[in-house]
């Protein structure tokens, strides 16, 4: 684990999935199988329907909330949309950049500076994604997309704020496709990231930035990237809608930390 963070953090990103009754169902079950563990940060986004009703069922030593996005203007006339201000105080962590918001959305690293800064500005640690598609990997492209989606998401954030960052490595071709990268992957991208961060921010941010792999990860490859060096976490997709799964990834983190 890199040199100051000395928590694991694994996060559930259960995308649009589930209503407000079957979260709250699927919460309460989580938290009978989910230890509370000194050494591991367990964060759930659920639909931001649910975030009200399972803040109020969660115990946060257990696990934290975080929201999948959210709108970086504060309040006014933005039809549907969930602004950070909105957000203030019900979550610990906003998913932002995240490569559904990219590609699907068609967000671009403009949008994502503002949210980045908007969940600054209020107390909202933003977990900024990043990450190169088939294409851009196939042509030798990965670095420059990082570096480039890196400086993007981070151009308006100071050196006092960068300590909140967390980046999540998130291959496009890896999500939902069941074609996890390889750890070695993981451990490459963690390595230019940290190397970019200390060109920006100098290296003691670089060594106490903590960086997520996420991207198919299953109960079964998880403690792979968590054995692997530059990796402090998962960003979990498929695999936090099974209780089973997520507890064992949540399992396997805090196993990593008392080998
Ligand atoms: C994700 O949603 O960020 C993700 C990595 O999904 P999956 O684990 O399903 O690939």
């Amino acid at each position: 684990m890199s040199a100051t963070n000395d928590k694991k953090l694994i996060v559930g990103n259960w995308k649009m999935n589930m209503n407000v009754h079957e979260s709250s169902i699927f919460v309460h079950k989580l938290s009978k199988e989910i230890a509370v563990h000194r050494d591991v940060e367990v964060v759930v986004a659920p639909t931001f329907l649910a975030l009200q009703p399972v803040s109020l069922q969660i115990e946060r030593r257990q696990f934290k909330l975080a929201s999948q996005n959210l709108y970086w203007r504060d309040h006014g006339a933005y039809t549907g949309e969930v602004s950070a201000s909105q957000l203030r105080g019900l979550v610990d962590y906003a998913i932002i950049g995240h490569s559904e918001r990219r590609h699907v959305f068609h967000e671009h690293d403009k949008d994502i500076r503002s949210k980045v800064q908007a969940a600054i500005r209020n107390g909202i640690k933003p977990i900024l994604c990043v990450g190169e598609t088939a294409h851009q990997r196939a042509a030798g492209e990965t670095t420059d997309v990082i570096h480039d989606q890196l400086i993007g998401g981070l151009a308006n954030v100071t050196s006092e704020e960068f300590s909140h960052i967390t980046v999540a490595y998130e291959p496009v071709w890896a999500i939902g496709t069941g074609n996890n990268a390889l750890p070695d992957d993981a451990k490459k991208a963690a390595r230019s990231i940290r190397r970019q961060i200390e060109h920006l921010y100098g290296r003691k941010s670089a060594e106490s930035l903590r960086i997520l792999y996420g991207g198919s990860v299953k109960s079964d490859n998880a403690a792979s990237y968590l054995a692997t060096e530059g990796i402090d976490g998962l960003l979990v997709g498929g695999a936090s809608l099974s209780v089973h799964d997520f507890s064992v990834i949540v399992a396997a983190a805090h196993d990593m930390e008392n080998d």
